[in-house]
């Protein structure tokens, strides 16, 4: 499968659930903050009611009280009454009206001026003009249900208002009142509501109360800032009167759109580890083919070098043995083959060894100190004659007066630099000039090849020091090897504190350098 499959299918396998997630996540966060914001919006509508309903409870208790003495202390009504206002604290009068509409008892607060209340006449007058509220109260009594209706009064000529709570009293006879309250509704606010208000402020939110006529606010304590409020209701019973929330802080859209924006970059993030996961998964796969792959190649060189060389010592050997050969000139060059193809079978199979001891982690090496212009003389008079033949020509810049000392292995370093010469040979076409040099600079002892090859690319640069690798482009195709030497050279130099560098253009060449750290 190629690489380029694996990633399709890696992006498609893990990807594609996670970006189809992030899509629906997105869809319905909105949807969510809504649902969110909703339950909010409804549970401010219950704070609201609340209120509404603890106002409502209050007042039919009272009703309720007033009834019980209608029923079962009959004689003692108008102390009884007397209590109740005093008690309540929010009633300035309790009145009760035959079915006519005609006010038949008025017990009012002791404490109040007579013309703070309306007079018998005025509550006849309000009975009279609102016969349908009456019709409707006693319609109800019927059921069992008790019902409240609230109206407004205005009294002493216009200049006084109060609120009026209606309701049916029965006595056990069957006989029915209208009974009324007149209601004190700033003492009502203040002794009924407000602490009501108080348990359910915090520190988030904040209720208040509000004349209808003016937006004053009654609750002072909690003073609301100008235009934060964010819901308010009527008082069912004082209409005068509404209820307002106001919320401290971070409105709830506010929170619902941070939560929203927080959600988004936290998935977004998710995401973005994903892909990390998905890229690095992708390239250890990759990494991992191109291994495989280059071991598999490895193989099959390894055996095309071992065969090459040794079928032709065989045959050379075998001509040689039938003494087939005339002259002793041609002798000598078959020894000579017989002999350079032993070398570079040897050459191959240290690399190998080499290689294997490394991956192993067996490989030692034994330093001494050394000239290092010695090893690469040795190594030259070794390889001119196979240069020459191969019609390659030398250009030769070592100075063999200057002593290049390094501290390190022999061996190790003499492969180093047949590994350098031998790639050099093999990756140059019809250009042969090779140049060699070694010298000083600054700290460093230098050792550096050059050809005028075939050349190495930028991407190929980085990778070619890398086990196995093998540039596959080209020319290089037809060029055996192991892909093993760069890589034990590279080994090489880290374990004698130096380092290898390449410099090349594709078509043009490349010089290889060797880089140790100077011995004093
Ligand atoms: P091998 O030569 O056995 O393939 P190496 O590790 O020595 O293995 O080299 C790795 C690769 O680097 C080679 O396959 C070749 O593509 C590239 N290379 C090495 N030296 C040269 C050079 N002098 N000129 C061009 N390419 C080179």
């Amino acid at each position: 499968m190629t690489q380029k499959k694996i990633g399709i299918i890696l992006i498609l396998i893990v990807l594609t659930p996670a970006l189809f997630y992030t899509a629906y996540e997105i869809n319905t966060l909105g949807e969510n903050e809504l649902i969110v914001n909703q339950i909010f919006e409804q549970q401010l509508d219950a704070i609201l009611f609340s209120i509404n309903q603890e106002a409502w409870n209050v007042s039919k208790n009272w009703a309720d009280r007033i009834n019980y003495f209608l029923t079962k202390d009959y004689e003692n009504l108008d102390e009884n009454l007397q209590q109740v206002i005093e008690k309540t604290g929010a009633i300035n009068a309790i009145f009760l009206s035959d079915s006519l509409g005609q006010v038949q008892r008025y017990i009012i607060d002791p404490a109040m001026a007579r013309d703070e209340l309306p007079l018998a006449d005025d509550l006849n007058l309000l009975l009279n003009q609102n016969p349908n509220i009456i019709k409707l109260l006693f319609r109800r009594s019927k059921t069992g249900y008790l019902k409240l209706e609230s109206l407004p009064i205005v009294f002493n000529a216009g200049k006084n208002k109060a609120i009026v709570l209606l309701f049916v009293a029965e006595r056990p006879s069957g006989e029915k009142f209208i009974a009324g309250m007149l209601i004190n509704t700033s003492n009502f606010v203040s002794r009924v509501l407000i602490p009501k208000i108080t348990q359910i402020n915090t520190e988030r939110l904040r209720v208040g109360i509000f004349e209808t006529a003016t937006d004053k606010q009654v609750n002072t304590e909690t003073e609301f800032p100008e235009g934060a409020v964010h819901d308010k209701r009527k008082i069912w019973l004082f209409p005068e009167y509404y209820i307002a929330i106001r919320l401290e802080g971070q409105s709830i859209e506010e929170l619902a759109q941070w939560r929203f924006y927080r959600s988004l970059v936290l998935i977004f993030f998710i995401d973005l580890i994903i892909l990390i996961g998905v890229w690095i998964i992708y390239r250890n796969i990759r990494a991992e083919m191109r291994l495989t792959q280059m071991k598999a190649d490895f193989v099959s060189n390894v055996s095309h070098e071992l065969r090459t060389p040794l079928s032709l010592i065989r045959m050379f050997a075998e001509t040689l043995e039938l003494n087939r050969v005339q002259t002793e000139n041609k002798k000598k060059e078959y020894y000579q083959i017989i002999g350079q193809e032993s070398e570079r079978l040897t050459h191959l199979i240290n690399n190998i060894l080499d290689f294997s001891k490394i991956e192993a982690g067996k490989k030692q090496y034994h330093k001494e100190i050394f000239d290092l212009n010695e090893v690469i003389k040795d190594v030259l008079r070794l390889y001119a004659f196979h240069l020459q033949n191969k019609g390659f020509h030398l250009q030769n810049e070592i100075n063999p007066a200057e002593k290049l000392k390094i501290n390190a292995d022999k061996d190790a370093i003499t492969e180093a630099i047949i590994n350098l010469i031998d790639n050099a040979v093999k990756y140059s076409n019809e250009d042969k000039r090779l140049r060699i040099k070694s010298g000083l600079f600054q700290d460093a002892v230098y050792f550096e090849v050059e050809d005028h090859g075939i050349g190495i690319g930028i991407d190929d640069q980085k990778k070619i020091f890398d086990k196995f690798y093998r540039v596959s482009t080209g020319l290089v195709h037809d060029v055996k090897g192991t892909g093993l030497g760069l890589s034990l050279i590279k080994y090489i130099m880290e374990m004698h504190n130096g380092r290898v560098s390449v410099e090349s253009h594709l078509g043009k060449g490349s010089t290889f350098r060797l880089i140790f750290p100077k011995e004093r």
